[in-house]
């Protein structure tokens, strides 16, 4: 990619730590270095870390990706799946959907790329001008007149100006600065996991989903159809899991779904050996306040909509613009910029996570009768005015990109 100037000044002295790297953090990163912010960025995983389906860019998302100079980079890595079919037990075809329908924003989006290579490609844009610090945390904040102390998990303990938290759902900055999460998090009675595989059913740029009561199964091909991504989704009430154990994440894959039909069997002969796998709650974090003093929060520490909503990258995305523009624009007055950030974005989270609330009611059947329906549902998408998705519309669109200023790309 080439370097970026920018026509606003006054800001480049401003060190900023921006703890995570995946979406939210590596987009921050790249956004602030436009506007010639100092940045740091933190993740726990010893580099980037792999895996995740494919997750969507959809409506003003779009719009943020085209104004930060990464349209191209990011319709390259885009997974091209070209629509889904619902499969029976026997896997049988029932019902259609492709990826063209609803102008490319709707149940798959045109542009959907798997989400460790989007957070690759807000990395590589980012990455010679951002300093990467992996394998390490930040265990402790203390906020003076002039910055933020942090001492990292390393024992290193270094100053800045200001910190981010983009460390997710589960984000430890978050716990640090606002408490427990429990107060933020609103589970959405599912839980999902995703883990590659061998594209064993020669897949073509095609995704197929499997649904029985209170599970779903599905299977896509990803990369040239080299290979598959399994994406299984679970009907649960909330329960207590460790978040870092990824072989008690595993083993209860194996035991909820040892009895699932279709291709259910054969995932679960790959899953101990699959490359990457990921296991989380769909649940939402509402936070009521999105920074405190000199820190604060984007992506899904701040306002996760859930993998439901199909929109937690588009938030992430666009609320990285929002902040390092609200920041630029404010010369790095944090006082003045937090605020405007959240006051700007607030209405487009909301209706972001209404439309995860409304997927909530509609995904993962709970009867026969209710996946029976459900394939109908899908079914006619095409010809209904169906009410979910309308929303979806609507809430993708529902921000004007403030414009902070012309980036100017120098080649
Ligand atoms: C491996 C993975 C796979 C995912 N797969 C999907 C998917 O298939 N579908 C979907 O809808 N969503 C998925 N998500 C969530 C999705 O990425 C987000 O909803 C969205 O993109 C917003 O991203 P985020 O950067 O705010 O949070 P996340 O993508 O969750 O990223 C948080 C980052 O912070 C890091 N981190 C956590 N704690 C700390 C800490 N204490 N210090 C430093 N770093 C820390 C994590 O390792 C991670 O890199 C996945 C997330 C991850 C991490």
């Amino acid at each position: 990619m080439s370097s970026y100037t920018t026509e606003r000044k006054g800001s480049s002295h401003k060190r900023v730590l921006v703890s995570g790297a995946s979406v939210a953090g590596n987009a921050l990163a790249h956004c602030l270095n436009l506007y010639g912010f100092q940045v740091t960025v933190v993740e726990r995983w010893p580099g980037l870390r792999p895996g995740g389906q494919a997750v969507d860019l959809r409506g003003v998302a779009k719009e943020a990706v085209r104004r930060i100079g990464l349209e191209e980079e990011v319709r390259a890595a885009r997974t091209e799946t070209d629509g889904a079919s619902f499969v029976t037990r026997s896997g049988r075809k029932v019902a259609t959907l492709r990826a063209d329908q609803f102008d490319g924003d709707g149940l798959i989006a045109d542009l959907e790329i798997l989400r460790g290579d989007l957070a690759e490609v807000f990395h590589d844009a980012a990455k010679d001008r951002t300093e990467y610090v992996f394998g390490d945390r930040i265990e402790a904040l203390e906020e003076g007149p002039d910055g933020v102390s942090v001492r990292f998990a390393s024992g290193k303990t270094r100053d800045f100006d200001l910190v981010v938290g983009a460390d997710g759902q589960h984000s430890d900055t978050r716990s640090l600065v606002f408490g427990e999460e429990a107060r933020y998090r609103h589970h959405l009675g599912h839980y999902v996991c995703f883990f590659t595989v061998p594209n064993h059913l020669g897949l073509n740029r095609w995704m197929r989903v499997y649904a029985e009561p209170g599970r779903t199964v599905a299977i896509r091909s990803i990369h040239d159809n080299r290979e598959a991504m399994a994406f299984l989704t679970l009907r649960s009430p909330e329960f207590d899991y460790d978040h870092h154990d990824l072989d008690a994440q595993k083993a209860l894959i194996h035991e909820r779904f040892a009895d699932a039909g279709w291709e259910t069997r054969w995932l679960l002969s790959r899953l101990d050996s699959a490359p990457d796998f990921y296991f989380a709650a769909a649940a939402q974090i509402h936070l009521p306040h999105w920074w405190r003093g000199r820190t604060a929060f984007v992506g899904d520490a701040a306002y996760g909509p859930s993998s439901l909503s199909g929109q937690g990258t588009s938030l992430a995305v666009v609320g990285a613009f929002v902040l390092a523009g609200e920041l630029a624009a404010a010369g790095g007055d944090h006082t003045v910029a937090f605020p405007s950030y959240q006051a700007r974005l607030r209405a487009y989270a909301a209706s972001n996570q209404a439309v995860g609330q409304s997927f909530e009611r509609t995904s993962t059947a709970r009867s026969r009768l209710g996946v029976v329906m459900q394939y109908a549902a899908i079914a006619s998408l095409p010809y209904l005015p169906f009410k979910t998705f309308g929303e979806m519309q609507r809430a993708v669109n529902n921000l004007t990109l403030p414009d902070y200023g012309h980036l100017v790309l120098a080649h």
